[in-house]
């Protein structure tokens, strides 16, 4: 090991290691395989390509992201340790040339695409190199139950089956699942005990969820963090297009990417954000893999994604330096249809499509949870851990309210109703709607029918959003996941149990009077100074707002209703300066 730290300095220039680096060194120089879990940005290159200086072998490394593959062959070399890359942007002369560098022990390591596993005359070659340490880099591609299952990725046991020199395996990913993780110990023979798992937490982001955000918000956000470089993600390539021009429109120096582009273009885009030409990158999944690029300093979902593990990933590409950086979710209702489509219209098959929309439903949660989000996260990764203290749950600073009593009617009207039905069906009757299918069902006779008249539709969703994050309920699987009680849910039902939840007040909106006539008394100065009529520059309604959820900053004030940028620009600070106070 000594050895190896004299190279960490020498080579790359560090001078010590990060968790979880040396012991996975370690395994390797002892020739047992390993699997490392390290967040985004945690080193995990550095934990094989160390051992291939070390090594007398050939250090093969698996990894399915072409650019990715140059890049960092071009930095070994930089560094004077002699790689190469096999993949399909070479011809095949390049090709024989590299494999006779190879053979000829003349490159420590060689990246290749798992597709190239496929070719009988690779594999056949691979009985003359002599391979010593085998590197799976994004391990879960190889399992069903990952996010990102690559089929050339099972073929990697196989492969390893036909050597007749068993090399050393070390196994890299950022996300993995309990399950997840299970599939690459039990298909790369790694043993339970060589699981180094640093966790994975990122102590330098901040995670927030805005719900109902509007462009406004986006815009805004853009304001404040002038200068700043970051990517928004869009679920759709026509969602890309239409927010690029949103941004472009304002004179936001941004680039837009997405698979629809030529490649050219994808290209010249990555490059423009890379070198900093553009500061903003609008894009959808396409985008990201294998960018190293280490200032972003916020990531935005402007879409729900489809899962956690793509959603930790994506916003995980914020903040690599370390420096403090935001991973901002936008949740509205209408972009989880979208996810769904995108299973509907995947081809898996059924069993599939049910983890697929299990996944959407535990992103969905995300976004209605009101436990620390970053800790969400970690348990869904089957990580403990306390309350990151940062994210907007943990800031937010609202009530904590008894809704035990509403909660009971919520369920009590699940239960009415023959647990049989959605989140949508069980608002409208609870609210009193007259749809068509309330009468066709008879729910108009349900007791409950009603009960929570002076709800909103919206709000009794939320509820029962809310409700089934923190587990009263439990949902069915498949597309339409159906309303049933769980055991916590029965003791609420029963009064065993309390619900609480952070709110604004209860129901019918609890104003601050002094506060509302400080506000009202300001409009009507700014309305005299120019000759308007109040209500023009706010509503009654909004200043109600104001004066309940009390915004401290432009961002908050823009979620309130009757708040467009104009105004904002226009009012915004001289009413901020009463809220604030
Ligand atoms: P990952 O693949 O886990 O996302 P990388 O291997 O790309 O992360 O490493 C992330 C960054 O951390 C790189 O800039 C790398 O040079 C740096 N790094 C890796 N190991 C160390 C170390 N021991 N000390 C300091 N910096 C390191």
């Amino acid at each position: 090991m000594n050895r190896v730290k004299a190279l960490l300095k020498e080579k790359f220039g560090y001078d010590s290691f990060r968790t979880g680096q040396a012991e996975i060194i370690e395994k390797i120089l002892n020739h047992e395989n390993v699997l490392g879990i390290m967040p985004t940005g945690g080193g995990k290159s550095v934990c094989y390509q160390l051992p291939a200086l070390v090594l007398d072998g050939l250090t093969l490394v698996i990894s399915p992201l072409i650019s990715l593959m140059k890049d960092q062959v071009d930095s070994l070399n930089e560094m004077g340790i002699p790689a190469a890359f096999i993949n399909s942007s070479l011809s095949n002369p390049e090709i024989q040339q590299r494999i006779r560098l190879a053979v000829d022990g003349k490159i420590k390591l060689l990246y290749v695409a798992p597709e190239r596993l496929e070719s009988a005359s690779f594999r056949q070659l691979l009985q003359y190199v002599p391979i010593e340490l085998l590197a799976v880099d994004e391990a879960h591609c190889i399992s069903q139950w990952g996010h990102d299952f690559r089929p050339s990725y099972l073929k990697l046991a196989d492969t390893i089956e036909e050597l007749q020199q068993k090399p050393t395996i070390i196994a890299l990913t950022a996300t993995a699942t309990v399950h997840v993780a299970d599939d690459i110990l039990r298909l790369l023979q790694i043993p339970t005990n060589n699981q180094i798992n640093t966790g994975f937490a990122r102590e330098n982001l901040t995670f927030q969820v805005v719900k109902d955000a509007k462009e406004n918000y986006l815009l805004e956000y853009l304001k404040l963090n002038k200068g700043q470089a970051g990517i928004i993600y869009a679920s759709t390539r026509k969602e890309v297009e239409r927010l690029h021009h949103l941004l472009k429109d304002q004179g936001i120096a941004v680039a837009a990417y997405h698979g629809g582009m030529s490649e050219q273009d994808r290209s010249k885009n990555q490059e423009d954000f890379l070198f900093d030409r553009v500061r903003v990158m609008v894009a959808t999944n396409a985008f990201g893999m294998g960018i190293n690029k280490s200032n972003v300093r916020f990531v935005i979902h402007a879409q729900i994604p489809g899962n956690l593990e793509s959603y930790y990933q994506e916003a995980g590409r914020a903040g690599r330096d370390g420096l403090p950086s935001e991973a901002i979710l936008f949740y509205a209702p209408k972009d989880l249809q979208v996810q769904k489509y995108f299973v509907d219209q995947s081809e898996g098959n059924e069993d599939y499509k049910k983890n697929e929309y299990n996944k959407l439903r535990e992103m969905d949660q995300y976004a209605h949870t009101q436990m620390c989000l970053q800790r969400y996260i970690l348990r869904y990764f089957g990580e403990d851990s306390h309350d990151c203290g940062r994210c907007s749950n943990c800031m937010d600073s609202r009530e904590v309210i008894d809704v035990t009593t509403e909660a009971q009617k919520v369920l009590s009207c699940v239960k009415r109703m023959g647990e049989r039905f959605g989140k949508g069906l069980v608002a409208k009757v609870l609210t009193g709607s007259k749809d068509q299918k309330i009468t066709q069902w008879q729910f108009d006779r349900l007791s409950t029918y009603g009960l929570m008249r002076d709800w909103s539709q919206k709000e009794v969703t939320q509820l029962i959003d809310y409700l089934t994050a923190e587990g009263y309920f439990t949902l069915t699987e498949g597309q339409f996941p159906l309303l049933t009680i769980s055991p916590a849910g029965i003791n609420v039902l029963l009064g065993k149990e309390k619900v609480t939840r952070k709110q604004n007040a209860v129901k019918t909106l609890q104003v601050d009077d002094e506060l509302f006539e400080e506000l009202r008394s300001l409009r009507t100065q700014l309305a005299q100074e120019q000759n308007l009529p109040p209500y023009i520059i706010f509503s009654d309604k909004t200043l109600q707002e104001f004066a309940e959820k009390q915004p401290q900053t432009t961002l908050e004030m823009l979620q309130i209703k009757g708040v467009g940028q104009n105004k904002l620009d226009k009012y915004g600070e001289a009413f901020l300066a009463i809220l604030q106070k």
